[in-house]
């Protein structure tokens, strides 16, 4: 558990990537928002972060986030804090996700979104949306095929409880916290991809990048990079 005394520093390491990225690609830093993926940390981590000014925080699985979420607020302090869901959802865990008042940034099939948006409806509230699309085609990763997005989007403009703002992808050999070796060539032509295809859907957001793929999401025009390893440290087992 030690290391997180470290977290400001790598807070301020990945702000400069960040930087230096937007100057590369002529973007201003105020159009990409970092996401600190803290799964797996504590909720002392998210503390830690936020103390250092971090506000957005995404969390995987749903049991995990509403544990950390429930001793933040016992804890106070973390007022401001913007929490995102980025892990799977199981359509029977809706509810629970609606009640935390996160974002959703993994919609990926119209059963999902109507239970989403009944949940929501149900709470009288609405849950900001991103469509997750699998870019690389891969048959383990979540996520509509690129050719699918158009449709599923149109579906979720129109249910009254959600507000969808973009689209979100993990592209091929992107393995959470493994790194290291990045296909920069095709990664570049997948966030591409996921750049004309926002466009097309006249979205605002783009969600892609993480620890090891950080700059070419940037160049590539993410407007919400998700980051965990390189802000937290390796996971804890
Ligand atoms: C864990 C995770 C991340 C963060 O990955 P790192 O390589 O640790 O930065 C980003 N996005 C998703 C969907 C994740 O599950």
């Amino acid at each position: 558990m030690s290391g997180y005394d470290q977290i400001p520093e790598r807070l301020a390491a990945v702000h400069a990537r960040i930087a230096a990225a937007c100057a590369r690609a002529g973007r201003s830093t105020d159009d990409v928002r970092l996401i600190a993926v803290s799964k797996r940390h504590p909720a002392e981590a998210i503390e830690a972060a936020y103390a250092a000014g971090q506000r957005d925080f995404g969390e995987n699985y749903v049991q995990e986030m509403r544990d950390k979420l429930h001793l933040l607020s016992e804890g106070g302090g973390c007022e401001q804090l913007r929490m995102r869901f980025i892990g799977r959802l199981q359509r029977n865990k809706a509810g629970q996700v609606v009640e935390c008042g996160c974002a959703v940034d993994t919609v990926d099939s119209e059963r999902l979104a109507r239970a989403l948006d009944r949940r929501a409806g149900e709470a009288s509230t609405t849950v900001e949306v991103l469509l997750q699309v699998n870019i690389g085609r891969e048959p383990q990763k979540a996520g509509v095929d690129p050719e699918e997005a158009p449709a599923l989007a149109q579906v979720l403009a129109g249910l009254p409880s959600l507000r969808l703002r973009g689209l979100m992808a993990i592209p091929p050999a992107a393995v959470p916290g493994q790194g290291g070796v990045v296909d920069v060539d095709a990664t570049r032509r997948h966030f591409a991809q996921m750049r004309a295809l926002t466009r097309e859907l006249a979205l605002p957001e783009l969600s892609i990048g993480m620890s090891a793929d950080l700059e070419l999401a940037v160049e590539e025009g993410a407007t919400m990079v998700r980051i965990g390893t390189d802000i937290f440290g390796p996971r804890p087992d």
